[in-house]
């Protein structure tokens, strides 16, 4: 390992010779190009260009050179159980967060969850993530998660919730808008939702909290169609009160009908699509093959780190294979072939990049390599790895071949965060040290009973089924055979 680099704030860096992705409408692809970052902001993207004065010059031949990518809904308090949840059903995540065990949380619990989540996302190329922060009771919660995430030099944006209380209540507390005014100051690196799931109550109870979105001029973002949770019902009244708007995040939207499709399409929102989440949680089935034909804007998500992986290969590839998976299904249903795969590797890149950006307002500056953009970059290259040649189809190989292992250098809003596979400026044995305390502190508050059952839940039987042929008739065909 060479001598860490310095990178003073001042520095402009160069990556020189990668294949970039710019992530334009024609999705090209440029190779062995340059990205000079100057400042906060990419300043060329061109072919040999000269290295200004002090400038830190990361060589990226061989690699890819791509926008950083956007998570538009994770719940990063819940990093701090990654893995406790694998065998979960939404059922058991319900029961074990929602009514059980979510209260436990303290202010400092939170803060443990999103430091590690903030720093997982910055390390694995996802240089913006939402933090669809359900679990704040209390304002100090909500601090806790603002402090965690300005700790670590990646973009948020704070979704602001509570599971544990209705929306009406909790955002229509002076203290919930006095928070707002002390902690969203309009920081470039900090934006804000409010989040909340619509329950289909033909009362529409939710209304007062829209309300308060809509006075504070932030978006919504809802947990919508997931399977015995949230339906059309909930679309419906959303629309019939005009709250459904540009803005609006739908997240899941898995098993909704078409109705509440072409309402979301007409009012312009966009839906978030977490497919690791819905292939094993529950909600429907990962919706982008049904919403292709809506003509919704579409971005990726992780959800939760409780379960599932947070980095946004997985995003692209499981979100890839669930479309093709069912159109084949569909087809095959009909005793057709599918002969084209209609969802494409650069389509779900381009769901992960500038899908996001335009979901959370920032088509304009974020999710892009040109000249005048927020220099948010991901250079995947691993020399090392036998996975990273030849490179032959870029988009492929960033959808089906390069993991988190290869994300060699990051850049945030123009500062490196990541370079030669290490993170820089981060404390990570600090974050460590939170996440056991929380870890200790849940386990023991839980009795190791309670704590053993929630991570294995009981396995329904599988019936092995009566099979005609048996192993000795086959044994004696044969043996007459020869
Ligand atoms: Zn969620």
């Amino acid at each position: 390992m060479n001598e860490p680099t310095d990178f003073g704030p001042d520095r402009p860096v160069l990556l020189r010779g990668g294949t970039v992705l710019p992530m334009d409408d024609a999705h090209s692809v440029l190779p062995c190009t340059d990205v000079l970052v100057v400042g906060d902001r990419i300043a060329e993207v061109g072919q040999d260009l000269p290295a200004p004065d002090g400038a830190v010059v990361v060589d990226a031949t061989d690699g890819i050179v791509m926008p950083g990518m956007i998570d538009t809904h994770r719940h990063m308090w819940q990093t701090a159980m990654r893995g406790y949840g694998a065998d979960w059903t939404l059922t058991q995540y319900f029961v074990w967060y929602y009514l059980e065990y979510g209260k436990l949380w303290r202010p400092e619990d939170v803060h443990a969850g999103n430091l590690l989540a903030a720093i997982e996302a910055i390390d694995a190329g996802v240089t913006t993530v939402v933090d669809w922060s359900h679990g704040l009771r209390t304002v100090d919660h909500a601090d806790a998660a603002v402090d965690a995430l300005q700790a670590v030099p990646g973009r948020f944006v704070l979704a602001y919730g509570n599971i544990q209380a209705p929306p009406a209540e909790w955002t229509g507390a002076p203290e919930f808008r006095d928070f707002v005014r002390r902690r969203i100051t309009g920081d470039d690196m900090l934006g804000f939702q409010i989040a909340f799931d619509v329950t289909g109550d033909p009362a529409f109870p939710e209304k007062p909290a829209f309300e308060v979105a809509r006075d504070l001029g932030v978006p919504v973002t809802t947990h919508a169609g997931v399977w015995g949770a949230t339906s059309d019902d909930g679309i419906r009244l959303m629309h019939e009160h005009g709250f459904m708007t540009p803005e609006t995040v739908y997240v899941h939207a898995a098993s909704l009908s078409a109705d509440s499709y072409h309402r979301i399409a007409a009012t312009g929102g966009s839906i978030s699509v977490s497919t690791e989440s819905e292939q094993s949680a529950g909600q429907g089935y990962p919706p982008t093959w049904a919403i292709r034909a809506h003509d919704i804007p579409v971005s990726l998500s992780m959800d939760t780190s409780v379960w599932w992986s947070g980095d946004l290969f997985s995003a692209m590839r499981t979100t890839l294979g669930a479309d093709r998976s069912r159109e084949h299904m569909e087809a095959h249903v009909k005793g057709e072939t599918v002969t084209h795969c209609s969802l494409r590797a650069d389509q779900v890149v381009d769901w992960a990049t500038r899908g996001g950006a335009r979901a959370i307002g920032r088509g304009d500056d974020l999710g892009s390599i040109e000249a005048g953009r927020k220099a948010d970059i991901v250079l995947i290259k691993n020399d090392a790895s036998p996975v990273s040649f030849p490179l032959l189809n870029p988009y492929g190989h960033v959808a089906f071949q390069a993991q988190r292992g290869d994300v060699h250098t990051v850049l945030v809003n123009g500062r490196v965060v990541k370079h030669e596979h290490r993170l820089v400026g981060v404390d990570l044995a600090a974050a460590r040290r939170e996440v056991e305390r929380t870890v200790e502190y849940l386990r023991s508050t839980l009795g190791e009973e309670a704590w053993q059952k929630g991570m294995n839940p009981d396995i329904p039987e599988t019936k092995i089924l009566d099979n005609p042929y048996t192993y000795t008739d086959y044994h004696s065909a044969s043996t007459h055979s020869r």
